[in-house]
């Protein structure tokens, strides 16, 4: 029997436990997992809680040595990795052994960001006492960490965006303890990953608290998490459902928090009139690898296709149904994913003027939590008529829109929800001539591209992936890449303090040598 991690002790073996089941073939696994009580729950808070202030007080180059050792650390089990991961999610080895690389990776981003030590935004204005009619005071602000910060696991990244993942990599950057809320798909894997992070912080003398991992179900475990007191902010990747609830249960505490989650989205291509008959073929091919990859479990799945109508959108569409007629069905992350995808193509099916074009043979799918891909087709007419058609739906389908002009596709766009991403196809010519589109895919989007598929998520400086609501709760935000550490601290403003007091960031002297705004 595995129990949560409380700081630096397990949880109690004896309380209710649950199992993994393994997609492949919708077998239980059999190591039991007891999750935790709410005692468990308010003590991993009040261990954060105490280790918060130290923790404040870390250096970049002190943060920079933990993220870096837990990068090694965790590319150091990713032998034990393969076994656990393959048999809880169904993705093959290779993915298992990228993930693997991405996690690694960002922790060290995130040290070279916190060790360079820019992020964060020194400003200076120094005081003038001789100004008329007032004297200027000193004042010196720079971002400090929130506190505490609860993480929920994502199915579909059980390592990059999971217990050391993205948002829990950020956290500890900024100066956060992290309590990680395993997803009941993947415990095995968290697991491994938190024996890791908890061996790290004792080598690097961390502070008892910076880390917690709780096992059991969201509506229990996770609510309690997120009301109690000591949690200063909210890191999700999940159903629009379930973030959603976080966000209203973040917001109706008496002390309200940011809850940033990122939910849902479409991820809409705009095939603009500038594409030549002759690019369906590579377009396709192009598109087709990008709505199937990882069984179209990417949050930037493209999902909704706008094509101009007639003879190319006629073309489009029986090239696009050869394409993904060649896609086999594959295992899905878990069987309730399964069902939702089913589900979801469903209800597209029965939207009115709804077509479909390819349907993978459902019986052929075989055992185990297996899908196929899907294509349906509609017109603009009948998509800004019926917001369902909208919806995401999470797994590898495409919905292919016809519009008739520019004024219709400005149309479709101006009834759009908010994404993650947003992609235009066509030559540059398109671009002078686009009636403002780019200009109101901006306002929709985190992301936009141009003659590119979204799925691929570089993991960077300037990569933004978040969105307006409901590609994620909070549009101002990114998940991933450096600017994701920006979710975790809040500006403090220091008045009159004695120089040799003052934080090194902000020292007259600058022993740091940071980029500063002074003035
Ligand atoms: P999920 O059901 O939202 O679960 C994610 C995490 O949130 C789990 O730990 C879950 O707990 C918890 N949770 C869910 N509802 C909650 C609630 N009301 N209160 C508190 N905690 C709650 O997501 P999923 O299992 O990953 O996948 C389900 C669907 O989410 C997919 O079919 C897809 O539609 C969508 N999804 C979207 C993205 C994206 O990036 N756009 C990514 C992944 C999934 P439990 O462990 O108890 O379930």
């Amino acid at each position: 029997m595995e129990s949560s991690i409380i700081g630096f002790s397990r949880g109690d073996a004896s309380a209710q436990t649950f199992k993994a089941v393994n997609p492949l073939n919708n077998l239980s696994i059999d190591v039991n997992y007891a999750m935790a009580s709410e005692e468990e729950v308010d003590e991993a808070c009040r261990l954060a809680s105490g280790a918060s202030l130290e923790m404040a007080q870390f250096s970049g180059s002190k943060k920079a040595e933990f993220l870096r050792e837990l990068a090694d650390g965790i590319d150091g089990i990713v032998e034990e990795l393969v076994p656990v991961m393959t048999a809880e999610t169904g993705l093959p080895e290779p993915r298992v052994r990228a993930e693997t690389g991405r996690t690694s990776g960002q922790l060290r981003m995130f040290a070279k960001l916190v060790e360079a030590g820019h992020w964060v935004d020194a400003r200076i204005d120094r005081a003038q006492p001789d100004r008329q009619p007032l004297p200027k005071p000193d004042l010196r602000a720079m971002l400090r960490p929130v506190g505490p910060v609860a993480v929920f696991c994502a199915s579909n990244f059980p390592l990059a965006f999971s217990v050391a993942g993205g948002d829990s990599a950020s956290a500890w950057a900024a100066g956060c303890p992290v309590i990680v809320k395993a997803h009941h798909a993947h415990p095995g894997t968290a697991l491994l990953v938190g024996n890791v992070v908890v061996a790290t912080l004792k080598k690097c003398n961390w502070p008892e608290g910076a880390f917690s991992l709780l096992f059991g179900e969201g509506r229990t475990v996770g609510q309690s998490l997120v009301k109690n007191k000591s949690i200063k902010a909210v890191g999700f990747t999940g159903s629009r459902s379930g973030g959603r609830a976080l966000f209203d249960l973040a917001n109706a505490r008496e002390e309200p928090i940011p809850v940033f989650a990122e939910m849902s989205s479409v991820n809409p291509i705009f095939i603009l009139p500038g594409m030549k008959p002759e690019g369906i073929d590579g377009f396709s091919t192009g598109l087709a690898g990008s709505a199937t990859l990882g069984v179209g479990q990417f949050c930037t799945n493209p999902g909704i296709v706008f094509h101009p109508a007639g003879e190319f959108g006629e073309q489009l569409k029986s090239a696009y149904v050869e394409k993904m007629k060649n896609v086999d069905a594959g295992v899905m992350l878990h069987q309730g994913i399964c069902d939702s995808y089913n589900q979801g193509v469903q209800k597209l099916t029965s939207c009115e003027g709804v077509t479909v074009e390819y349907r993978f043979n459902n019986s052929a799918e075989g055992e185990g939590s297996r899908a196929g891909p899907c294509v349906l087709s509609t017109s603009a007419k009948e998509f800004i008529a019926d917001p369902a058609m909208m919806d995401e739906v999470f797994g590898p389908s495409t919905l292919l829109v016809a519009y008739n002009d520019l004024g219709q596709l400005l149309e479709v766009v101006s009834t759009m929800e908010g994404q993650l991403t947003a992609s235009v196809f066509g030559v540059q010519e398109d671009l002078k001539n686009d009636q403002g589109l780019v200009d109101h895919l901006e306002t929709i989007a985190g992301r936009i591209l141009f003659n590119q598929f979204p799925t691929g998520v570089e993991v960077c400086e300037s990569v933004v992936h978040g969105g307006p609501y409901p590609a994620t709760t909070d549009g101002r935000s990114t998940s991933v890449g450096t600017g994701a550490i920006l979710r975790f601290a809040r500006p403090v403003c220091y008045q009159g303090f004695p120089d040799e007091w003052l934080p090194d960031e902000l020292k007259e002297g600058n022993p740091l040598g940071l980029q500063r705004c002074e003035s």
